[in-house]
């Protein structure tokens, strides 16, 4: 049994935001599962219907084997932890932990005590407790606040909403790895969410993917890394990012299909397995993924699965160098695409993103007169100079095609998996 199930939940505010839209989801018990997605995607409305803070316009929600659609946020066992962590500032730490104890009436004063030198001991913040916030470093603070979201005992879930999102950049990967141990160390059921996709990927047992209310993938954070189920997760996930663009397919059966770029093309051998997945789609408009570490440096004079280009930019970043090609590629606008074709909802509704889509097709791949360059990650020297023509071999396993919707045209391999729920 699940420690928390989502059952087509939908949820619509009075001003006609569709914010939650259909969503499935399943938090195994002990799971930290992660909900990845842009601001505005629905993260914050899904915890807080989780919590019991919003009302649902359609659909189930279940703590455990308890319906809890319905119940107050005081009659569920959840545990939050908010966005800005608000601590009391003229609050000692040890008087912030004990507030929860207060205000469920816990009258005795030596058992408060003894609590909260019990969860303080678990964090590793006793030496703080005299302590007021202020004086307090942001892992520390970060820690008081967990405290006392759990300090009334072991919830049904701990939701988090964007603990480190207002920190410095420079804070945060520590930090996210000392949470990173703290939840694992509580084995406490985790509903995590951020809109940064490396913490998502180094916190998640799972991962779910929003976009405009829809949760467009969910799995290990190598299985949708590896396997985007959708332009968006392929675009979203991976720094850095997923190189898109629009492409048209055509086939000479039994012998290759041609993937054509227009100023370029890849022809892949017909026994290829995507040569396979393309053969519906003859003729068809494609969106193409080349994950930037799909390409590695080639022969000018090599044939087969190569893209030829000419350096724009070279970026040393330490560890690898960052190359822009210019390919003549027609690069996507994500935001014109849906992930699954439109589904009629009730009229008048729609999200942002669907508001500003309905003006037209804005796409600047279909008339874009400036190509999108190709990124390509270079582990060592390359010996490439601004300005050369070069070519860069694909990896075909990096390599992913979408339809025009943005749906993956190979079935990834993760959707045959057992543990993926949702749509
Ligand atoms: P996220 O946490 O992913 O940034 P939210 O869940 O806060 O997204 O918001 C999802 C959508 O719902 C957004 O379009 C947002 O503007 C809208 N929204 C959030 N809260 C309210 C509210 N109380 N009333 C109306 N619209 C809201
Ligand atoms: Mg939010």
């Amino acid at each position: 049994m699940s420690a928390v199930r989502l059952d087509r939940v939908t949820k619509v505010y009075n001003n006609g935001v569709l914010a939650v839209d259909d969503v499935r989801l399943e938090v195994e018990q002990g799971e930290v599962l992660v909900l990845l997605g842009p601001s505005g995607c629905g993260k914050t409305t899904i915890l807080r219907i989780i919590a019991g803070l919003e009302e649902l316009t359609s659909g189930n929600v279940w703590l455990g084997d308890q319906l809890a659609t319905g119940l107050r946020p005081r009659d569920r066992n959840i545990a939050m932890v908010f966005q800005n962590c608000a601590l009391y500032p003229h609050l000692t730490v040890r008087d912030n932990l004990a507030f929860p104890l207060k205000m469920a009436q816990v009258a005795d004063k030596p058992a408060r005590d003894e609590k909260v030198r019990e969860i303080a001991h678990g964090l590793g913040i006793e030496d703080t407790l005299d302590r007021k916030p202020g004086l307090l470093s942001g892992g520390q603070r970060q820690r008081v606040a967990i405290g006392r979201a759990l300090i009334r005992g072991k919830p049904t879930a701990l939701l988090m909403d964007e603990p480190l999102a207002s920190l410095d950049v420079g804070l945060r990967s520590g930090l996210r790895a000392e949470i990173a141990s703290l939840i694992r160390s509580l084995d406490i059921t985790t509903v995590y969410v951020t809109h940064d996709q490396s913490e998502a990927l180094s916190l998640a047992d799972r991962v779910a993917v929003l976009r405009n209310g829809v949760v467009e993938a969910i799995g290990t954070p190598d299985g949708v890394y590896r396997d985007p189920a959708t332009a968006f997760v392929a675009g979203f996930l991976g720094s850095p990012p997923t190189n898109l663009a629009w492409a048209a397919t055509s086939m000479v059966p039994g012998e290759q299909v041609i993937i054509d770029f227009g100023r370029q093309r890849l022809v892949l051998p017909w026994n290829e397995p995507m040569s396979e997945a393309l053969t519906p789609y003859e003729g068809q408009a494609v969106i193409v993924g080349i994950r930037p570490e799909a390409l590695t440096p080639a022969q000018a004079d090599s044939n087969g699965l190569v893209l030829r280009g000419k350096v724009t930019s070279l970026e040393y970043h330490g560890h690898e160098w960052l190359a822009r090609l210019e390919v003549g590629f027609r690069p996507v606008d994500l935001a014109s695409i849906r992930a699954r074709p439109q589904h009629p909802g009730p009229p008048g509704l729609g999200t942002a993103d669907r508001r500003s889509s309905s003006g037209g097709d804005t796409s600047s791949g279909h008339g874009g007169h400036r190509g999108a360059s190709l990124l390509v990650r270079l582990g060592s020297p390359s010996g490439w100079a601004a300005g050369q023509e070069v070519c860069v071999a694909i990896d075909l396993r990096h390599l992913y095609v979408f339809d025009a919707f943005g749906k993956r045209v190979e079935s990834p391999a993760w959707a045959h998996s057992p543990s993926r729920v949702g749509s």
